[in-house]
C-alpha cells in the first residue's frame, strides 16, 4: 500500500478509492465500520471508521474490499480490542440498517 499508516489507528480509509460497496462493513464483525451519506462520494455514500475503539484486527475488511480502500494495522504495530457482545450487537445492528451509521 502506498498509504502511510497514521499512529496509532487500528483501521483507516483512502477515500479516493471507496466505491461505497458496503461489503467491508457486511464482513466487520464488530460494528467498526458503516457507510455515511456524502454528497459528494460515488452512489452518495462514504465509509467510515465509526468505532476504531471496537477494531479486533481480522483484516475481514481489507482483505474483502474489492478497491483496496481500507487499511489495517499491523497486528506489532496497534493493541487491537477484544470482541465483545456489545461490539457484535452493533454489528447485526448496522447490517439491520442497510449497513448505514446508527443514529
Ligand atoms: S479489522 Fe476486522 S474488526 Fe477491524 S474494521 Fe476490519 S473487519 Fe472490522
Ligand atoms: S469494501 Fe472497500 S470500496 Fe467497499 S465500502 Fe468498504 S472501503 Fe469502500
Amino acid at each position: 500500500m502506498s498509504i502511510i499508516a497514521p499512529k496509532d489507528t487500528p483501521v483507516w480509509v483512502d477515500e479516493c478509492r471507496c466505491k461505497a460497496c458496503n461489503i467491508c462493513v457486511s464482513y466487520c464483525p464488530a460494528g467498526v465500520l458503516a457507510m455515511r451519506d456524502d454528497v459528494h462520494a460515488v452512489l452518495g455514500q462514504m465509509i467510515e471508521v465509526v468505532h476504531p475503539e471496537s477494531c479486533i484486527g481480522c483484516t475481514e475488511c481489507e482483505i474483502h474490499c474489492p478497491d483496496f480502500a481500507i487499511m489495517v494495522a499491523k497486528r506489532d504495530e496497534f493493541k487491537f480490542a477484544k470482541l465483545t457482545p456489545e461490539a457484535k450487537d452493533r454489528a447485526l445492528a448496522v447490517k439491520n440498517n442497510q449497513y448505514r451509521k446508527l443514529a
